[in-house]
């Protein structure tokens, strides 16, 4: 965006990487400790200043990132960048307390069947575990975010009321958690959805951060990040590349892709302190990391004004 008619700063927005966690635990095999510390401090040094990095969930559950101990005690740590990581329970609390991290994401599914499978758990079991969480970190400069998954829909129940999101959050705020992430586990919110839940917890919890965290399995994931903006949420999770979903299941696709949501956002206005070529960067090496091609779209295309050679490019009949 040409800045040269605005006076006022662009606003900012946070942007939330999650691909070496939401991601890379999905992946069937071990990405190298060393590998996954190197695209982290290549997303930092590309201005990514918000990472959710790994996740201090059982070894024995995700193997994947039985290392988030030691991946975060590789990283170039710096203070104006912000590392959070998953944790189920107490044990994982205490283990990303001692890994030093800046946030700890507790999870709560709003379907009591996904929560059931996801975690083994009645959501009252789950809340129990987040006040265990709560209760570990209280007393440590540690920030505490609740993520409630399944908060647009639900593979197994279908329409997510509204109200089982309220509960969940309702339960965080009694708890003293005051930022919230509302996943869209598999791909099921669209429009209305989005703004029906971010108004309801809006006028009931007005003080509350709320980021949201969409998934592209249906192709709608920018979309309702559009919608989010209209309505002034400003922080928003993503995956480089796209990464995400099991490779296993056709159609399982991944997060919202950073280098897209980047893209959109700077091209909108808004100020997300990311350098789009060196995402992009980090994308291309996230697909070699990996093995395969990533669903991200800009990475493939390039920034909008990237411009060719006239010459170079053959020309297509029709
Ligand atoms: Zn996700």
């Amino acid at each position: 965006m040409d800045d040269t008619y605005t006076a006022a700063p662009r606003p900012k927005v946070a942007v939330t990487e999650v691909g070496t966690r939401d991601g890379f635990q999905s992946e069937p095999t071990f990405i190298p400790t060393a590998t996954k510390a190197a695209i982290v401090d290549a997303l930092i040094a590309a201005g990514v200043r918000s990472l959710e990095a790994t996740s201090f969930v059982s070894p024995r559950a995700v193997p994947q990132l039985a290392d988030a101990h030691e991946m975060l005690a590789v990283l170039q740590r710096r203070a104006d960048a912000h590392i959070a990581a998953l944790v189920p329970n107490a044990r994982g609390a205490e283990r990303a307390l001692g890994a030093g991290v800046d946030e700890m994401v507790c999870f709560v599914s709003a379907s009591e069947t996904h929560n059931a499978k996801n975690l083994n758990a009645t959501i009252e079991q789950s809340l129990g575990h987040v006040a265990e969480v709560a209760a570990v970190a209280s007393g440590h400069p540690v920030a505490i975010r609740g993520a409630v998954a399944c908060a647009f829909g639900c593979p197994f129940e279908g329409e997510v009321p509204v109200d089982a999101v309220l509960r969940i959050v309702d339960a965080y705020a009694r708890l003293g958690v005051d930022r919230l992430s509302l996943g869209d586990t598999t791909g099921m919110a669209v429009p209305p959805t989005v703004s029906r839940a971010v108004l309801a917890i809006r006028e009931r919890h007005p003080g509350m951060r709320i980021a949201l965290h969409f998934h592209n399995t249906r192709g709608v994931g920018l979309a309702n990040v559009m919608v989010g903006l209209d309505l002034g949420v400003r922080e928003y999770e993503s995956s480089i590349g796209g990464l995400g979903g099991c490779p296993f299941a056709p159609g399982a696709t991944g997060n919202v892709c950073t280098e897209d949501l980047v893209y959109l956002l700077e091209e909108s206005g808004f100020d997300t302190g990311i350098d789009l070529d060196a995402l992009i960067g980090v994308a291309k090496r996230v697909e070699q990391v990996i093995g395969r091609t990533l669903p991200g779209q800009v990475m493939k295309a390039g920034p909008r004004l990237r411009r060719y050679e006239a010459d170079a490019v053959r020309r297509a009949v029709g």
